[in-house]
C-alpha cells in the first residue's frame, strides 16, 4: 500500500486509517517544525498529483479487512489539499463506508470556493492557524510568496460558515517565534471570527524540521489555554507513552536496521515499506526509552542504536 497507512493511533481521532492525497512534502508551506522535515516541493497549484483511482482501489482493499478504525483521514506527508481530486475522493469514501472522514489540512487553500465546496462532505476538518500576523505566519510557516493570513483566515471564515461538520482550529506554538501577547491577542480575535467548534493548542514535542525550535512548557500552555476560553485544550503530548498499536516486530526490524548504519526516517520508511508517518511513531517511542539515539549530519537527522 503506497497511499494508505495505518490505521495509527491518534489521541485525537482513535485509530486513524491515514490517506496520503500527496508525494512526500509537497506542501504549501514549510512549517519550521513540520516533523517531515523540510518541504521539497513548495507550491500552491492543485493538480492530481497522486492517481484518484490508486487511492481508491487501495482503500477499498484495506476496507475490507477487519482492522479497527475510527477515521479515514486525509492527511499524511504534505497538504492533502492540493490534490485537485480531494472533493471526488471524499465523495467516493463516503460511498464506500460509514467510517467518518477527517482532513487535516494548513489551510491556506481555503481561499478557494471551489475547494471549501468540496470539504463539505468531510464529518471532520481539522484546519491550522499558526499566526494571525503575515509576520508570524512568515516566520513559523514559511508560506510560498502568494500566501496571506487575512486571505486565509477569511477563508476559513467563510467555510465554517457553509460547513455543517466538526471543524477543530489546530494552533502549534513555538517558543519565541508566534507566543509573544500581541501574536495571541490577535490569534483570539481570528478564532473569536472562525468561531470553530474547539481550539486546539499543540508545540513541536517530536523532533523538528529546524533545529532552533524551542518547545513551550506545559504550564504556559495552560495559562494560553485558559486565555483562549473553554472551547481550548491542550494536545501536545507531553507523557508520551508507548500506544496500543505499537508492534514489536516492527521495533525489532527498525533496531535491525539500526544496528547496520545510523538512517534517517525516509530511510526507515523505504526499507520497511512502512509510511513516514508510521515511522515517526515508533522511532519517537524507541528514542524515549532510549533504545536509539539521534544525530545530527550535514543537516540531517539520523537515528542509531
Ligand atoms: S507541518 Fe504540515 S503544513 Fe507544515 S510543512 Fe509540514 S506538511 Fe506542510
Amino acid at each position: 500500500m503506497s497511499y494508505i497507512f495505518g490505521p495509527v493511533p491518534s489521541r485525537r481521532l482513535g485509530f486513524s486509517l491515514g490517506v496520503d492525497l500527496v508525494p512526500f512534502k509537497v506542501c504549501s508551506l514549510d512549517c519550521v517544525y513540520c516533523q517531515l522535515g523540510k518541504t521539497t516541493r513548495k507550491t500552491v497549484a492543485r493538480k492530481e498529483y497522486v492517481p484518484s483511482a490508486k487511492i481508491l482501489s487501495e482503500l477499498k482493499k484495506v476496507l475490507t479487512g477487519s482492522k479497527i478504525i475510527d477515521y479515514i483521514t486525509l492527511s499524511g506527508s504534505g497538504e492533502p489539499t492540493l490534490n485537485s481530486m480531494t472533493g471526488e475522493i471524499i465523495r467516493e469514501i463516503k460511498k464506500m463506508t460509514l467510517i467518518p472522514v477527517a482532513v487535516l489540512t494548513n489551510a491556506t487553500l481555503l481561499t478557494n470556493d471551489i475547494l471549501r465546496k468540496e470539504l463539505l462532505p468531510a464529518d471532520l476538518v481539522v484546519p491550522s492557524l499558526d499566526g494571525a500576523t503575515q509576520d508570524a505566519f512568515e516566520r513559523v510557516n514559511r508560506p510560498c510568496a502568494s500566501l496571506k493570513i487575512g486571505e486565509i483566515i477569511k477563508g476559513i471564515i467563510d467555510f465554517k460558515k457553509i460547513y455543517k461538520g466538526k471543524m477543530w482550529l489546530e494552533i502549534m506554538l513555538v517558543k519565541d517565534i508566534n507566543e509573544s501577547e500581541d501574536e495571541l491577542n490577535a490569534l483570539k480575535s481570528a478564532v473569536e471570527r472562525i468561531k470553530p467548534d474547539k481550539i486546539q493548542l499543540n508545540t513541536p514535542v517530536r523532533p523538528p524540521c529546524e533545529l532552533w525550535v524551542k518547545t513551550l512548557s506545559a504550564s504556559k500552555l495552560i495559562k494560553i489555554k485558559k486565555f483562549f476560553g473553554n472551547k481550548c485544550e491542550i494536545i501536545a503530548d507531553f507523557n508520551r507513552k508507548g500506544h496500543k498499536a505499537y508492534l514489536k516486530d516492527v521495533e525489532e526490524e527498525i533496531l535491525t536496521l539500526l544496528s547496520r548504519r545510523p538512517v534517517t526516517c525516509k530511510d526507515v520508511s523505504s526499507s520497511l515499506g512502512l509510511h513516514i508517518n508510521e515511522v515517526i511513531k515508533y522511532v519517537d517511542e524507541l528514542e524515549r526509552q532510549k533504545k536509539i539515539s539521534l544525530k545530527i549530519y550535514q543537516g540531517k537527522r539520523y537515528f542509531q542504536k
